[in-house]
């Protein structure tokens, strides 16, 4: 499950397609979600690795 960015739903993306408001969601569309609890992606799980490593350096 992923926030939509578009309808703001809860939603299963099927092939990119939010169901809800069938727009396409692209992964840079969620980058900005990245701190929420929306982990399962795993892109999402890369960005926030790359977050941490780099906080790691401050
Ligand atoms: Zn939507």
């Amino acid at each position: 499950m992923i926030e939509c960015p578009w309808c703001n739903n809860q939603v299963q993306l099927v092939n990119d397609i939010c169901p809800e408001c069938k727009h396409e969601v692209l992964p840079e569309h969620l980058i900005t979600s990245t701190f929420t609890d929306h982990t399962d992606e795993g892109n999402n799980k890369l960005n926030l690795k790359l977050i941490i490593s780099k906080c790691d350096d401050l």
